[in-house]
């Protein structure tokens, strides 16, 4: 089965590729062109609507399943910013570093040096018929330093609950087993496994 990804992400689209070893994926870039979408949604779950949605428009193919991901991090001392606007938390087009460094002067601004935070995936499918929506969580800490290289996003910034290491630090394939995308993708997998 061939699932078209409605996102140009590199890190959620290596990271849904690997989790979804069993489908073809295929960023929709690869098919058409980039374009803008309007994520005007008041909730993850919305957004990633919008975008399957968008993207299934797009392609004009009945036959494809589309799917979406909308996700950011929530900061308990920040009364649950960014959340939906964590793409976008340090600027339009700012990129992830930039968007992790505002993340981290916010918090030191609350006269903490950490605060509990969580992430959430919205996983939205589309297809000709039907529209589905799904979520994961992965609850952990949000520091007010970068450590580690690895995953993208706040990874370097976020502890998960359970480990002593950021996600910058720790394996790929250990973040995989609990992450809020992985989570999703579950539920998401049961639902595909019955189109
Ligand atoms: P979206 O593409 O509009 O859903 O934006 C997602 C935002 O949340 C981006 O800024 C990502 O960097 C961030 N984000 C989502 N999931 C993760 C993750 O697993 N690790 C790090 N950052 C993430």
């Amino acid at each position: 089965m061939k699932l078209v990804l409605a996102t140009s992400n590199k890190g959620k689209v290596q990271e849904i590729k690997a989790l979804c070893k069993e489908y073809e994926v295929v960023p929709y870039c690869e098919l058409i062109d980039e374009f803008e979408i309007i994520e005007d949604g008041a909730t993850f779950k919305e957004n990633a609507l919008i975008k399957a949605r968008a993207v299934f428009n797009a392609l004009n193919d009945e036959k494809i399943i589309v799917i979406a991901d909308d996700s950011g991090i929530s900061v308990d001392v920040l009364g649950g910013e960014p959340g939906i606007y964590s793409a976008r938390y340090s600027g339009k087009n700012a990129s992830d570093k930039e968007n992790l460094n505002k993340l981290i002067d916010e918090i030191k601004g609350r006269k903490v040096l950490s605060s509990p935070a969580h992430y959430t995936a919205a996983i939205a499918i589309v297809t000709s018929t039907n529209e589905y929506s799904v979520h994961g969580w992965m609850y952990g800490t949000a520091i007010t330093e970068a450590i580690g290289d690895g995953g993208f996003g706040y990874d370097p910034m976020f502890i998960p609950l359970g480990y002593d290491k950021t996600l910058g630090e720790l394996e790929e394939n250990i973040k995989q087993k609990f992450s809020h995308r992985a989570k999703a993708l579950a539920l998401a997998k049961s639902i595909l496994s019955t189109i």
